[in-house]
């Protein structure tokens, strides 16, 4: 009967789906009009149930007539040594025809919620969804030298997951670095490549949650089968395992199941394996089993690289000093780098303000904390008298020679930003004049930077220097 049932399926579905859901299924008894047949999870019933049950009903009506009747025999494995296998019977759902009048009680669970949906939260998407972002992308991750091993090592794995020795592959580094991305990447690549197997992405706090649920509704057993039926797992942050005694201990066991059986395992990390903490030594020791490559922070280069290659995606032109500026700026940390970039671009849209090293450097004090140097009132005359190669006593002069007053009062407008120094103070020390010229001086200053555009490169090139 089954056997007839399942040729029928078979034509009704994808060949995959009928692998992955037909083929564990065992008859294992026809009574008149009951089949019951074997599954090898709580969750796979919950899957059959939820998605094939009008295709079961109809192969089943079709064998046995109207008042066909389908019981589902769980399988469990104990997990904990325990070789004995228990059952769970459930009989399928109160659907049409399909109703089930049998109850039997299981063995092990007292009083089992038959309907209730024991899926840990996010469990069916995941089995179909490998919930990788296909925007993290081995294309869009660029290369340099603080990525070049990870990043290599990385696409070596996604060419032959679980054939290298890099299994597990941990990937380390600070924040923003990129660890995510990559991770994504090499999940993104191997579905690529290889669209049969099954990848999954997910963070070690979701995996936490997951289990800490499954331990809730008691389907532990069916949370470690699950990831054990992965071909690929990645899971991201597995810093956030540490102390974490229970979590770990299932991921130890879910880890060499997969490790043994050719599965591919990438993790990554907040730190290296040696300076993890509260991670058991055995997880641990597993763990530099393959390769653990580090992210650094990228070079000058690679910060531009990144940049250009950001605002050429998002089809946005600015200035190369601009670039420059922020690349300078922001050192260690990826996000906060494409952070700057886009908020530059959208303070610049939506003031419909030009892109300046000013506005740059106002964003780029959001991201970076202590950019701000206090500089001299003496530092910034020696600086302006400098960029426009006069000496500093000309600078402070009582000529009224156009370039000497607009140095001048550049010197004066710094002198307002850069300082904590009074305007009175200012004037003082700036050629002896009054608080009323500095702030005349802060003003012409700042109604040339709009329509002046030679002055406002005078203003973009000196904060430069200043900054
Ligand atoms: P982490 O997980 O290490 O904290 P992410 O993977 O989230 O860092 O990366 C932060 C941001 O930087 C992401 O938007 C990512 O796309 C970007 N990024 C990181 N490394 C690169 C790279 N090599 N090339 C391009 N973008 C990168
Ligand atoms: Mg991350």
């Amino acid at each position: 009967v089954w056997k007839n049932c399942l040729v029928f399926i078979k034509d009704n579905i994808q060949p995959q789906a009928f692998k992955t859901w037909f083929e564990p299924i065992k008859p294992i008894k026809l009574s008149e009009n009951a089949l019951s047949i074997q599954v090898p999870s709580k969750f796979f019933y919950e899957w059959l149930e939820e998605h094939y049950v009008k295709l079961l009903k109809v192969a089943l009506t079709k064998e046995l007539g109207e008042s066909a009747k389908l019981v589902y025999i769980i399988r469990m494995e104990n997990t904990y040594g325990n070789k004995e296998p228990f059952t769970e019977k459930i009989p399928s759902s109160n659907r049409g025809a399909m109703a089930a009048q049998e109850m039997d009680v299981p063995i092990k669970s007292k009083n089992p919620e038959l309907r209730n949906p024991f899926v840990i939260p996010g469990i069916r998407n995941i089995k179909i969804e490998s919930q990788l972002n296909p925007n993290y992308n081995f294309d869009n991750f660029l290369e340099g030298d603080s990525n070049r091993l990870a990043r290599s090592a990385g696409m070596a794995v996604a060419n032959k997951p679980g054939g290298t020795s890099f299994n597990p592959l941990l990937v380390f580094g600070g924040v923003g670095l990129g660890k995510t991305h990559l991770a994504h990447a090499i999940g993104v690549e191997i579905k690529d490549k290889y669209p049969e197997r099954t990848v999954l992405y997910i963070s070690a706090e979701k995996f936490t949650q997951q289990y800490i649920e499954s331990v809730k509704k008691n389907t532990r057993n069916d949370f470690i089968h699950f990831y054990q039926l992965i071909d690929v797992l990645i899971i991201d942050d597995v810093q956030f395992l540490s102390g974490k005694s229970g979590t770990q201990d299932v991921f130890f066991h879910i880890f060499n199941h997969l490790h043994q059986n050719g599965k591919q395992v990438i993790l990554t990390s907040d730190k290296a394996p040696v300076d993890m903490q509260d991670i058991e030594q055995r997880l641990l020791s597993r763990f530099k089993w393959g390769l653990s490559a580090e992210l650094q922070s990228p070079d000058y280069e690679t910060r531009i690289s990144i940049l250009k290659n950001k605002l050429y995606r998002d089809g946005v032109e600015i200035p190369e000093d601009i670039i420059e500026y922020v690349a300078k700026h922001i050192k260690t940390n990826i996000r906060e780098l494409e952070g700057a970039i886009i908020s530059l671009i959208a303070q610049s849209t939506l003031n419909k303000r030009e892109v300046t090293i000013e506005l740059a450097q106002q964003v780029v004090e959001k991201f970076v904390k202590n950019t701000k140097r206090e500089v001299s009132i003496d530092y910034i005359q020696k600086v302006v008298s400098d960029y426009f190669e006069m000496d500093v006593a000309t600078l402070q002069s009582k000529t009224r020679k156009r370039h000497i007053v607009q140095a001048r009062q550049l010197a004066m407008f710094f002198a307002k930003k850069f300082t904590k120094a009074s305007l009175a103070s200012i004037g003082s020390q700036i050629g002896k004049r009054d608080h009323a010229t500095v702030l005349h001086a802060c003003k012409t200053v700042d109604n040339l930077a709009e329509t002046d555009k030679q002055f406002r490169k005078y203003i973009d090139d000196l904060t430069n220097k200043f900054s």
